[in-house]
């Protein structure tokens, strides 16, 4: 069976819950998405419909204002001049009108049938007094223009009069054609017909007998102000307006397809995305275009702002069940560990527990039944039955002091004390236990000796347990398995090193085995019994000092473990350096 196979049976409920949370995220991420872009759409089709109704209503008061204004200058000519054909007092008429509506390029003048308004038609057109001519006819000492027949002119006017549709009504019509039968440029006209009743009595009853008309220019035409002040009057009324965004920008420009020159530009740089202009039947300027944009174009922008934060919440809230995910595997694969480590450590404390205790209960079952009468085996087999129940002591005082540790309730007393001297103490009592046999312990020691803060148990307990270690994954094969002792003088620390050449530790091993449980899985370390607790409670014995321990390690060439200690406070006579090379104790022994 592959490994990866058992790896993923002993995860799969993780490994599907996992999956489905995953899933789930990512799901309600293109959800989120989803929904952001459809409101989005909805938002700028809202938008873009707004700003067309906004548009439509400038379009269409421009027009009814052009077309007012028209009414407005064509009824400043008396209309009964037209009735009388009475040319000179149109002249007169004309020539007052042009100089107060200087936005009108040329003024016309038609005469036809009464009622019949393409036969007998004549057309007659303005022409502006010439003031350096002094032939010029002059009325109450002021030039007066002309009125000259043009039947070029008459004809062009007469097709552009038919163009105007539904010409029933009494109202000024514009239309968009050339003034002359070779123009090929069309011109803004405004027509303003003329009636007479067709009898005395029926006013009701009227006949059209001519028409009056101007051009213009979209430029001066109805002033040169009005687009702009056409604009600004929007410009306020939108300002209650719920259904635009913040300030919008007008653009009116004279767009005749190969140029286009602005004539209002306000607020927004950007090109307007909505344009509109007169409608083809109303035969108003079709150059003219009307374009509207908010301000900056952001509000037409994808993603807006509002579509970037909800998907960047959308984004938050994955990331926050991602790393959620990511913890939960963390806490469930070390729950899991531990529970391994938990069982591992049953299985080998139950073999701990009971290979000594076999021992004690064989040797005490002999000397109780009175066997072994020889004074020398009696001390043979007490020595033994001691040697064992050191053993379990020994494994019993770290299963305690773990659990103690781990509650928090031991307490550390430390005190000054001699560190070189406790170390010493200890290798020496090591010396004599079986684990020892076979090992040749060196021991190096500063001179003058060190001393600091510690509780001289827990650091007898600690140094039994990595001398213990030392002895135990040392070479077996070796003759003579040698371990090295020394209190090193830091600045800051003193440190106990406890070397030895045996079958060493991994890296990826060395950062573990501090942890309550755990031994390392290789089958030489295995091997040798073990209950995974020896280095965790150096570790914490470490920590309640202030310091750490460390390893140094190579497998196969041997392990250092260090234990820092925090020198708490320096004693006057040995506040000299000490170099390593001072340290001169040396026990050989073994
Ligand atoms: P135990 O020795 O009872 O298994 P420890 O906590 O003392 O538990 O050690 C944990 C693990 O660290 C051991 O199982 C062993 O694999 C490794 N180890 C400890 N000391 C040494 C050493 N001196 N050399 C090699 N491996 C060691």
């Amino acid at each position: 069976m592959p490994a990866y196979w058992n790896t993923f049976q002993k995860y799969r409920y993780l490994i599907a819950a996992s999956g489905v949370i995953l899933a789930a995220t990512l799901a309600l991420l293109l959800m989120q998405y989803r929904a952001a872009r459809r409101t989005e759409a909805q938002a700028q089709a809202t938008l873009l419909a707004n700003l067309d109704t906004h548009l439509l209503a400038i379009v269409d008061e421009a027009k009814r204002d052009m077309v007012e204004h028209a009414d407005h200058i064509t009824h400043s000519i008396t209309q009964r001049l037209v009735r009388d054909r009475d040319l000179p007092k149109l002249a007169r008429a004309f020539t007052r009108a042009s100089r107060r509506f200087p936005e009108v390029r040329d003024f016309f003048v038609v005469f036809f049938d009464k009622g019949q308004d393409t036969r007998n038609w004549r057309a007659f057109r303005y022409v502006p007094p010439d003031s350096n001519n002094p032939a010029t006819p002059q009325y109450l000492g002021v030039p007066i223009g002309a009125l000259t027949e043009d039947a070029d002119l008459g004809e062009a006017l007469s097709r552009a009069w038919l163009t105007v549709h539904n010409r029933a009504e009494i109202a000024v019509y514009p239309a968009y054609a050339p003034l002359s039968l070779s123009d090929s440029q069309s011109h803004q006209i405004f027509f303003h017909p003329v009636y007479e009743a067709a009898s005395m009595d029926r006013q009701d009853d009227l006949d059209r007998v001519g028409l009056i008309a101007f051009t213009a220019a979209a430029e001066e035409y109805p002033s040169p102000e009005y687009l702009r002040n056409l604009v600004t009057r929007y410009e306020n009324l939108k300002e209650g307006d719920v259904g635009l965004p913040g300030k919008l920008g007008y653009r009116i420009k004279l767009d005749s397809g190969n140029t286009a020159r602005d004539l209002i530009a306000t607020g927004s740089a950007s090109e307007p995305q909505r344009f509109r202009r007169f409608e083809a039947s109303d035969y108003l300027f079709p150059n003219l275009a009307f374009g509207v944009a908010p301000s900056d174009n952001s509000a037409l922008a994808y993603p807006s702002e509002y579509a970037r934060s909800s998907m960047l919440l959308g984004l938050g809230a994955a990331a926050v069940s991602l790393i959620g995910l990511g913890l939960t595997w963390r806490a469930t694969r070390r729950e899991m560990r531990v529970a391994q480590l938990k069982s591992d450590f049953l299985a080998s404390i139950s073999h701990e527990l009971k290979t000594p205790l076999t021992a004690i209960r064989a040797f005490g079952d002999l000397l109780h039944s009175g066997r072994a009468r020889d004074a020398d085996r009696v001390r043979e087999y007490g020595g033994l039955i001691k040697t064992e129940s050191d053993r379990l002591t020994a494994l019993i005082n770290n299963i305690l002091e773990l659990s103690r540790l781990e509650r928090g309730t031991r307490r550390y007393r430390l005190q000054e004390g001699l560190l070189c001297a406790a170390v010493a103490s200890t290798v020496e009592v090591f010396r004599h236990t079986p684990e020892a046999k076979g090992c040749r312990i060196e021991v190096e020691l500063p001179v003058p000796p060190l001393k600091t803060h510690f509780e001289e148990s827990a650091i007898r307990q600690a140094l039994l347990n990595l001398l213990s270690n030392a002895a135990k994954y040392s070479d077996a094969s070796d003759s003579e398995r040698i371990i090295e002792v020394a209190v090193i003088r830091e600045p800051a620390e003193a440190v106990i090193q406890v070397r030895d050449f045996g079958i060493g530790i991994s890296k990826s091993e060395q950062c573990q085995i501090f942890t309550p449980f755990h031994r390392a899985p290789q089958p030489d370390a295995q091997a040798k019994g073990g209950t995974g607790l020896g280095l965790a409670v150096v570790r914490e014995v470490a920590r309640a000092h202030g310091g750490k321990v460390s390893v140094e390690s190579e497998p196969g060439v041997g392990a250092t473990f260090s234990l820092h200690l925090p020198l708490l406070t320096v004693p006057e006579q040995v506040t000299q350096t000490h170099s390593r090379t001072n340290r001169h104790a040396k026990y050989l022994s073994n």
